[in-house]
């Protein structure tokens, strides 16, 4: 099986390197990932400067090709000119901090496995929930490479994409799996304010992952209640009902 594996937290994170090495004999594993940290990037792509890929080493070994761009120029780059095969599946992650609801359209972790199912490839974004008490991401690691591999067995259709997120637990603590759906509410969300020496004031973006909605069904439950959740995504992001409504308007004499 061929693997491109990549992520968002840059190709020197934790997650990534506990992810390859816990599924290394599950295929051939190919890294490509940005080269600095691309976190809450979303699914932007770079135009206005050059990109390069260059061969990372870690402690005297080649962990893989770090790319001075987003999650989303990874995974094109990576398919157009440095895999050898086509993968089977591409695999984003694993990220520290979930990703779930509304967070999902600011993910770099979720765009990459966006950009492959685009591409045409089965793909798999797997994050991990960020809590004081349980930080273990080889645990996560070792969950993650057995959804993974439940995963692959069934062979997703090329072009679709599922969105794992990891609660943050010991695995053997860890209840269960659910398939979900997307949280849509807004996430209670604040700035801090602070004064710079100069006396101007600059903000911190301060995301809590909390909501006053709760809605069963939904990812950020599955993991707040303890349980894996993996929903399938898709980028066609038309609103077919408003479609409908909308097309009964009066459109004539807009133009003649
Ligand atoms: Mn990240």
């Amino acid at each position: 099986m061929q693997i491109l594996l990549t992520n968002d937290d840059g190709i020197y994170a934790p997650g990534i390197a506990a992810l390859k090495h816990t599924i290394q004999d599950l295929g051939q594993i190919t890294v490509v990932a940005p080269d600095v940290e691309q976190s809450g990037v979303g699914h932007s792509i770079t135009f206005s400067h050059p990109l390069r890929i260059r061969e990372v080493h870690l402690h005297n070994e080649f962990i893989g090709y770090g790319v001075n761009g987003s999650p989303a120029d990874c995974v094109k780059l990576a398919i157009y000119d440095v895999v050898k095969h086509k993968p089977d599946v591409v695999i984003s992650g694993i990220n520290l901090g979930s990703n779930v609801g509304i967070h999902i359209l600011y993910s770099g972790t979720v765009a990459a496995a966006v950009e492959a199912a685009i591409m045409g490839y089965p793909s798999i974004a797997v994050s991990f929930e960020i809590s004081e008490q349980y930080t273990d991401i080889q645990g996560a690691a070792s969950v993650a490479r057995r959804v993974i591999e439940l995963i692959v067995t069934h062979r997703l259709p090329a072009g679709s994409l599922l969105n794992v997120n990891i609660p943050s637990l010991p695995p053997d603590q860890i209840k269960g799996i659910r398939i979900t759906r997307q949280f849509a509410h807004d996430f209670k969300e604040t700035f801090e304010k602070r004064i710079d020496p100069g006396g101007k004031a600059y903000y911190w973006l301060k995301g809590t992952n909390k909501s006053v909605h709760r809605e069963e069904g939904t990812d950020i439950n599955a993991i707040n209640e303890g349980y894996i959740s993996i929903t399938p995504l898709r980028y066609d992001l038309t609103d077919n009902n408003l479609h409908k409504k909308i097309e009964g308007w009066d459109w004539k004499g807009i133009v003649s």
